[in-house]
């Protein structure tokens, strides 16, 4: 998968992907990021922003609204499900 491709060049590039991989997978099955890797708060969102519509290809943040840590996902493929909010000020990539 495509994805997959990406995670591992972002592990190259950054590292931050093993702490949040967990809340990617939650994303891509359950459409929730699941407990904050840094604080285990439970008080974590998520937004993705398709880029390209023909391929739907976009990136994303995964961020904790109690610790402010933050992942930014440089390039994945979007489902229709995911959201698209608004991205919080502050946040600690
Ligand atoms: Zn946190």
């Amino acid at each position: 998968m495509l994805w997959v491709v990406n995670i591992l060049l972002d592990l190259i590039i950054g590292g931050q992907i093993l702490k949040w991989i967990e809340n990617l997978k939650s994303i891509i099955d359950k459409n929730t990021p699941g407990n904050c890797p840094v604080c285990n708060s439970i008080n974590t969102d998520y937004s993705m922003h398709i880029i390209d519509n023909k391929t739907n290809m976009g990136y994303g943040v995964i961020w904790c609204n109690n610790c402010k840590n933050a992942f930014h996902i440089s390039r994945i493929n979007v489902s229709p499900n995911m959201k698209n909010t608004l991205v919080p000020e502050g946040l600690k990539y």
